[in-house]
């Protein structure tokens, strides 16, 4: 469909190619025309700014431009406008390259005719306008293209929100589960614990109890007749075994305390070398002859952080073990060793050994090793131990060979963000 009268713009220097142009156009009676002519191509560009035009014949050589810039620049001021260059005969090879820079046709000055000049132009108009639809559905293209790339990254945006959300809801569902799998455990571990001291109380109870009753019975009815020193017996025999059952309460108490986390940790400042001296002085007043703790230490004084209560606890349960465990005498080695960072406690026995079977399960609560025979206890004092140790975050390690000895050592690390944490002179 075209709209006439079809305007075209003919930009030629030569008069005498301009006036042949419009005579040949003017042959053309079938169409209505309206032609401008300019001869400079600055005046083209200026006429195609200023009015709009269906179809340009462009010379390729006018006086202010020359060649297929001239093609160029047309068709970069009016994108849409179908061109139609004029060239000289032997001009053919620039004709094709200015089809390649956007013009529509070419037309060869001396060779026109009405119909050939009538077919160019129309043809040149539909090219255009195709070229232009074919632009347009391009450009059309390109953009539901970014639309829907747009679109698609706004939707891998989303989906990976919605994966980091969904991930962080399985890590905090994970991290759930896992604290109530332990809780249970630790609810489980308790409750088993709880029973096994009802049951282990009760029947360690049954016995000092028998115990008293017997000696109170006796006292009552044989104080009369008996001397002082028997007396004097039972009445210690009364006061050991209440000693050895208020004994069992404290423990329970204190291993029921750490289980549920509420054993106190008040570390101060100690001289560790006079603390174990003392203690060891104490408890081989305790002792018979048969037994002897050798203290050594690696420096003259110490001083360190630690609680002294539950210093106390683990290497008095230590130190008893090993002369209780030792039922034929025998030397206790007690060494003090200390380094930059750590502390440790190596208390050496040569007693009943532990067999390598029983050495994992020794800090559980209540557990005694096969080979004790008649030697009596509860199975607590190394469970209370391990808890201290622990809420001084050191460890404690276990050495044994049946019949030969043990070698019990704990070690506690030294807090670096206390410089007055440890601190001692060696020994020359
Ligand atoms: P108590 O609660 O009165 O201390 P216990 O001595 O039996 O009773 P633990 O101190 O916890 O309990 O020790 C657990 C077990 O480890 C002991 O029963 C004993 O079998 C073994 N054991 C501990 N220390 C030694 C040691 N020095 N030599 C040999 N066996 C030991
Ligand atoms: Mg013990």
């Amino acid at each position: 469909m075209y709209c006439t009268p079809i305007k075209i713009l003919l930009v030629e220097d030569n008069i005498a190619d301009a006036d042949l142009l419009q005579e040949i156009l003017a042959a053309a009676d079938t169409t209505q025309w309206s032609l401008v002519h300019v001869q400079l191509f600055q005046e083209a560009i200026s006429t195609l700014s200023a009015a709009p035009f269906d179809v340009i014949l462009l010379d390729l050589s006018l006086p202010d431009k020359q060649g297929l810039s001239t093609v160029a620049q047309t068709h970069e001021t009016v994108p849409d406008l179908p061109i139609v260059v004029l060239t000289g005969l032997n001009d053919k090879v620039t004709a094709m390259e200015a089809l390649r820079q956007g013009a529509q046709d070419y037309l060869i000055k001396g060779k026109i005719d009405t119909e050939l000049l009538i077919r160019a132009i129309f043809h040149a108009i539909e090219r255009a306008q195709t070229q232009k639809k074919l632009r347009q559905s391009e450009e059309q293209l390109q953009r539901l293209n970014e639309e829907l790339e747009h679109r698609v990254a706004e939707q891998v945006e989303e989906l990976k929100q919605k994966n980091q959300y969904l991930q962080r809801e399985i890590a905090q569902r994970q991290h759930l589960e896992e604290e109530l799998r332990n809780a249970l455990i630790k609810e489980k571990e308790l409750s088993e614990l709880k029973s096994n001291i009802i049951s282990v109380v009760s029947h360690e109870y049954r016995t000092p109890l028998t115990t008293i009753l017997s000696s109170a019975e006796l006292l009552e009815h044989y104080s009369q007749k008996w001397p002082i020193d028997k007396k004097k017996r039972h009445f210690q025999r009364i006061q050991n075994t209440v000693h050895h059952m208020t004994q069992l309460i404290s423990d329970v108490l204190l291993i029921n305390k750490a289980e549920v986390g509420k054993l106190e940790f008040k570390p101060s400042p100690l001289d560790l070398v006079v603390f174990c001296r003392e203690l060891v002085e104490e408890l081989q007043l305790t002792i018979n002859s048969q037994h002897y703790i050798n203290f050594n230490s690696q420096a003259g004084c110490c001083s360190v952080y630690m609680d002294e209560k539950l210093l106390r606890q683990f290497l008095t349960n230590l130190l008893s073990n090993a002369i209780k465990y030792s039922p034929d005498g025998g030397n206790i080695q007690f060494d003090l060793l200390l380094s930059k960072d750590a502390v440790s406690f190596r208390i050496q026995d040569e007693g009943i050994g532990i067999p390598t079977k029983d050495q994992v399960k020794l800090f559980d609560a209540f557990y005694r090793s096969s080979n004790v025979g008649t030697i009596s206890g509860t199975g607590l004092g190394l469970t209370i131990v391990k808890k201290c140790v622990e809420l001084h975050k050191g460890t404690v390690t276990v050495e044994s060979e049946v019949e030969v000895g043990t070698t019990f050592t704990v070690t506690i690390p030294v807090p670096q963000d206390r410089p007055d944490s440890i601190v001692y002179n060696k020994l020359s």
